[in-house]
């Protein structure tokens, strides 16, 4: 797929491939609306994003039926234009969640549906285009392709520089991605001014501790360990870590406040247990374990700072209801406290959380 995928798409486009906008020679039987060159790129959609959405497309993709009034045909339009933007947003997330989880290959198939549709909702020019095109961009950095990183990364400049509306998240994101291609290319101080200037807006549009911050934090540590300064690493690691330690332990007490009160909390935006959404969850296990290995490496200096990565580990797998993974962490987490001789109190505080798993394990609350 090593191609600069098309970013306008050509009106009657139906009969073309996919993934690589190619004349297309195959058809898929399970929704006959999508068209692939060969199976090598059907293959590769229906592990990417086909496979989820396959059924979603029919009612998008056939043509409107014919209506008797303009009413009808304005909630017609209405209902198209929702499930579209439902499919930017699902297609958006997949592909985020795979970046998180370094499949990048996979990430370029979602990635371009999320492109296509927000073209069809919002038109070429449009700022939401943005965030697309970053997802582009990242999965090219992935994948070793660095001019193809840039293309998308200008494109996305481009229509930033166009707008007045940009919001302060976007202008992150811009930034973060940027910062990413010159860590690529290893010119750091590039690097170092475009992540500055992502914690800048970041912490504008949402706050210098929250969560959607803390990955401009980490990248810049990122930065100086590998630059062997490893003070301002360490420094910034221990934020990023506190940043997501709080917001686990937020919510978990959120959840078990509500649990007490027999609070029905549906209608609170929580989407699943942890409060994130699949590509924020693969996000908090990406920089929480890589910390984590960072950690591990000085664990004989200070232990402390291991411990804390792993009873933040332990929440979030608690929280995803993945138990065998929270008892993993805590029980490595207790090991080192009993080795490392810490004190009785972190020891006894450890053991609490591990018992806690274990007999929610055994009895579920429902
Ligand atoms: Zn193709
Ligand atoms: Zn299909």
């Amino acid at each position: 797929m090593n191609v600069i995928y098309p970013l306008a798409v050509p009106k009657g486009r139906r009969l073309r491939c996919e993934v690589c906008d190619a004349p297309a020679e195959r058809v898929c039987r399970a929704c006959t609306v999508t068209y692939y060159c060969g199976v090598v790129h059907q293959r590769a959609d229906w592990s990417s994003i086909h496979e989820k959405i396959c059924q979603l497309l029919i009612p998008v993709r056939t043509s409107m039926p014919f209506y008797n009034s303009e009413e009808e045909r304005q909630h017609g339009l209405q209902q198209l234009q929702q499930r579209q933007r439902h499919l930017i947003e699902f297609c958006y997330t997949v592909a985020q969640k795979y970046l998180f989880e370094d499949r990048h290959e996979d990430a370029v198939p979602a990635a371009l549906h999320s492109l296509r549709f927000r073209i069809n909702v919002y038109g070429l020019s449009s700022v939401e285009l943005v965030p697309a095109y970053l997802l582009l961009a990242e999965a090219s950095l992935g994948l070793g392709r660095i001019v193809q990183a840039e293309e998308y990364l200008s494109q996305a400049q481009w229509t930033v520089l166009k707008s007045t509306e940009c919001s302060y998240a976007t202008h992150s994101l811009l930034h973060r991605n940027l910062g990413l291609l010159y860590m690529a290319k290893e010119n750091y101080d590039e690097a170092r001014y475009h992540l500055a200037n992502d914690i800048y807006f970041a912490s504008c549009a949402f706050g210098t501790e929250d969560i959607r911050t803390s990955g401009g934090y980490f990248h810049l540590a990122n930065i100086f360990y590998g630059l062997k300064k490893l003070d301002l690493a360490d420094t910034l690691y221990t934020k990023v870590s506190e940043i997501w330690n709080k917001f686990l332990d937020n919510h978990h007490q959120v959840l078990s406040q509500a649990h007490i009160q027999q609070i029905d909390l549906l209608g609170e935006h929580f989407e699943t247990d942890t409060g994130l959404d699949e590509a924020q969850e693969a996000e908090a296990i990406r920089i929480l374990t890589s910390i984590l290995k960072i950690r591990e490496l000085t664990s004989d200096k200070s232990p402390q700072k291991t411990i804390f990565v792993l009873k933040t580990l332990v929440m979030l797998y608690y929280l995803m209801m993945n138990s065998s993974k929270a008892q993993e962490y805590a029980t490595r987490a207790l090991n080192l406290a009993k080795e490392r001789q810490l004190s009785v109190c972190e020891q006894s505080t450890i053991q609490n959380l591990l018992s806690l798993i274990k007999a929610e394990d055994a009895h579920p609350v429902t």
